[in-house]
């Protein structure tokens, strides 16, 4: 992959968070790697996004160390760095501080899987991470973060959970691009909202029966996905 179609691909996940709604102001990033050349391209830090351009994303490499950009990359940079280094298959991450998703992060609590629309997208409910320590806060607090998502992951498949909750602040999501990434963060939104409204209605709901929700979840993703139409590449 070009650096040019990196910087593309990952200005239009950017702007995708901003056409679903889940971006308001310059909260929120996402970022693209090209796992070949070892570069990750990230929105820039307090750019307004109607400003945004490709040439205005960050490149750096998987350490942080800037390559190519005259910007500062966004301040959740080490974030996404330990999520890229720590999760290999993935290809982007998306943050953002959308209403339904970070409040069930600020209650600090993971998202049951209450129907099928949760079960097409996550493996499992989507898992709140350990509140950040007064260390961890005031030392590296971006880095802590990604490490404190990795916990959590310690005995999860990233790639069948594809979003985390963190504790008292927000959500972030990968996947195999940052296309994906950003389509799962409006995904969890959604998937949010409706398992909040599912307690309103009747705060006694319990979560999809395992056969049921391991059906949505396997017929699209894994070996024997059978979902949407038949690949020819
Ligand atoms: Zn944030």
């Amino acid at each position: 992959m070009s650096l040019k179609t990196l910087r593309e691909e990952v200005l239009e996940a950017n702007l995708e968070l901003v056409r679903r709604g889940l971006v308001v102001y310059t909260f929120g990033n996402a970022s693209g790697i090209d796992r070949n050349e070892g570069l990750v391209a990230i929105k820039p830090s307090g750019v307004p996004y109607e400003e945004l351009k490709p040439e205005h994303l960050v490149v750096c490499d998987l350490e942080g160390k800037i390559v190519d950009s005259k910007l500062r990359p966004s301040s959740d940079l080490p974030t996404h760095l330990e999520l890229y280094r720590h999760f290999p298959s993935i290809r982007g991450v998306a943050h953002t501080h959308s209403e339904y998703a970070t409040a069930w992060a600020q209650a600090e609590t993971p998202i049951p899987c209450f129907g099928t629309t949760h079960a097409d997208y996550f493996h499992g409910p989507v898992p709140v991470t350990d509140p950040l320590s007064s260390a961890e806060i005031s030392g590296d607090y971006e880095l802590e973060t990604g490490r404190a998502i990795c916990r959590t992951f310690a005995k999860l498949d990233p790639d069948s959970v594809p979003a985390v909750l963190v504790a008292g602040h927000a959500p972030f999501c990968w996947g195999p691009t940052a296309g994906a990434a950003a389509h799962h963060a409006v995904i969890l939104e959604y998937v949010a909202r409706m398992a909040a409204h599912t307690l309103l209605i009747n705060a006694e709901s319990q979560p999809l029966a395992r056969e049921l929700h391991d059906k949505h979840f396997l017929r699209k993703h894994g070996r024997n996905a059978y979902y949407g139409q038949v690949k020819t590449q």
